[in-house]
């Protein structure tokens, strides 16, 4: 992000403008409709105001002379538009005065720049693209604009006219943005949307306890609640649309070190973040002491989330919190994710399942060598079978002996599939005998194994493939 968006209040100030033709005449109407005052030098001396009708007209100062020392005192921003060579000098001269100004198409002598704006009134969305590309940023106002309600607006004017009100009679925070929610979610904002805003008063005139409108408990307070959700292997478009709307819902977030930071920042802002994962090697703050932040921010009235890689329940400790959870009688609901085996499959094109080849699929978890010894090998020798090792980096030889000691060809296929979905995973493939140099050749975890027959039917492998039959041919031809 190198522009932070913000909303700037331009009733109480001046706003400078230095330029000619329609740049100029463009931002003068969008200053306007702000309700801002415009000093406007306009550089070839024409100031027709086309298109602007009174009063608002009567908000623009046409002003001559030389803008590069015209006095600045009250002034708040400074815009040039069509200004030609003056724009780099009037952007100097602003900032030593320490004032925004805004030269287009110059992002260099910008200190603010405007983005796309979808306007419903009240609601005003900003779209930018840190001025690299304007037609992106209409793109992305064209699509908002497709999925936003007509009436947006005045649902914001409705909500902002009882506010003061609702805020008197809910104080608790927690409690009264659920009130909201329920009135944007529910009837009430069905009936503003609809045009029907004299109705969506009077139902909400007729709600006699709005905390209990709100969903207090007895005790007067919000109800709290966890969401365990599954955040998927790592790209952010993986999230499910659940699990987007439960983060942007969310009051805390306990997460793991796996989840991304990009999907942490699709998260609401106001929400805290705390960490409470481990790392490899790295000892976390341990299950219990998970388990207790949970009950407690849910006891406390608190949505709180607990966001895990891939998916909360495939290697994921979910069930025991779930059961920390129901012991402590709090209310909670799981939302599933890619599990990291199902998201290396489908970034690398390994089918789990295929024809006759592949009939069942294994998932199965070799943490330390130790672990891997506990795994009863024997029941894995189908070759029918796919088999998917969750943190088996440092156990891969003895994954490779154990298999191998049951009967499981040392040529069957296998891959190792790291950060997938991320933007630097990594994929290598080869035979179950090599599978120890197979992960050598990973730069960096998590990874995920797969062992069997439809590994050989994976993009890497028919890429591995093509190569090596080019150089059999360009061994041949020499
Ligand atoms: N609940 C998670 C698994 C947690 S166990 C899930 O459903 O995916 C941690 C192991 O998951 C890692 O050791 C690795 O084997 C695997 N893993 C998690 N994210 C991964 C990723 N982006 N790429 C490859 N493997 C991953």
């Amino acid at each position: 992000m190198r522009f932070l968006p913000v909303f700037l209040d331009l009733q109480g100030g001046l706003v400078l403008l230095v330029g000619s033709g329609d740049p100029a005449r463009a931002k003068l109407r969008l200053l306007i409709s702000a309700g801002a005052r415009v000093r406007w030098y306009a550089t070839d001396g024409h100031h027709d105001v086309n298109g602007i009708a009174a009063p608002d007209a009567a908000r623009i100062e046409p002003a001559t002379g030389d803008p590069l020392i015209a006095d600045l005192s009250g002034v708040v921003a400074v815009v040039c538009a069509g200004a030609g060579e003056i724009g780099p000098a009037m952007s100097a001269r602003a900032r030593t005065l320490g004032l925004p100004v805004n030269v287009m198409d110059d992002l260099a002598h910008s200190t603010f720049i405007f983005p796309a704006i979808v306007d419903r009134g009240d609601v005003v969305v900003a779209v930018g693209t840190g001025g690299a590309s304007p037609v992106v940023a209409r793109r992305v106002r064209e699509r908002i604009e497709a999925v936003l309600p007509a009436r947006i607006g005045e649902l914001a004017r409705f909500i902002g006219r009882w506010r003061k009100a609702i805020h008197a009679l809910v104080p608790e925070f927690a409690l009264r943005r659920r009130f909201w929610e329920r009135v944007i979610d529910g009837g009430i904002g069905e009936l503003v949307l609809a045009g029907r805003g004299e109705e969506a008063e009077a139902t909400l005139k007729k709600i006699r306890d709005p905390s209990g409108f709100a969903g207090a408990l007895p005790s007067g307070r919000a109800e709290g609640s966890v969401s365990l959700i599954g955040a998927g292997p790592g790209d952010p478009d993986l999230l499910t649309v659940k699990a987007l709307r439960a983060l942007q819902d969310a009051d805390v977030i306990f997460h793991d070190e796996l989840v991304a930071g990009e999907i942490l920042d699709r998260a609401r802002r106001d929400a805290t973040r705390v960490s409470v994962g481990r790392r490899v090697g790295k000892p976390g703050i341990g299950q219990k002491a998970i388990n207790q932040l949970l009950i407690e921010a849910a006891k406390s009235g608190q949505r709180a989330v607990r966001l895990k890689g891939g998916d909360p329940f495939v290697f994921g400790r979910g069930g025991e919190e779930i059961e920390a959870l129901r012991q402590a009688n709090v209310a909670f609901s799981v939302i599933p994710g890619i599990t990291a085996g199902l998201g290396a499959a489908a970034q690398f094109e390994v089918p789990l399942t295929f024809r006759n080849e592949a009939l069942r699929i294994t998932f199965l978890t070799a943490h330390k060598a130790r672990d891997a010894q506990a795994v009863d090998w024997s029941t894995l020798t189908d070759t029918k079978m796919t088999i998917v090792v969750y943190m088996g980096m440092t156990a891969a030889p003895s994954v490779r002996a154990g298999l191998v000691a049951a009967g499981r060809s040392p040529q069957t296929p296998v891959g190792v599939f790291a950060r997938v979905t991320r933007t630097d995973a990594q994929a290598v493939v080869g035979t179950l005998d090599r599978l120890p140099d197979l992960v050598a050749g990973i730069d960096g975890g998590p990874a995920i194994l797969i062992i069997g027959d439809v590994v050989a039917h994976s993009a890497p492998a028919r890429h591995l493939e093509l190569t090596q039959l080019a150089s059999y041919f360009q061994v041949a031809a020499e």
